[in-house]
């Protein structure tokens, strides 16, 4: 007699594994992007006092724009 799989069981399999390599992609491509971005650190803006996840040369995005920072 021959026992059937549960279809359930292989269907979670194969959701781990999705969800491992969905994972896995999203980790490679913040490296990449990581890699791509200049230095930066978090912090307070020197130019305005804002908040910034990134700051280059004590600036934010926006000063850098309006200061025509690099
Ligand atoms: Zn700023």
């Amino acid at each position: 007699m021959e026992i059937e799989r549960d279809p359930h069981g292989d269907e979670a399999d194969r959701a781990d594994y999705f969800i491992e390599s969905v994972i896995d992609d999203h980790v490679k491509e913040a490296m990449r992007k990581c890699a791509e971005i200049p230095p930066g650190n978090p912090g307070s803006c020197d130019f305005c006092g804002e908040e910034s996840g990134r700051l280059v040369a004590g600036a934010c995005g926006f000063c850098r724009d309006r200061y025509k920072l690099p």
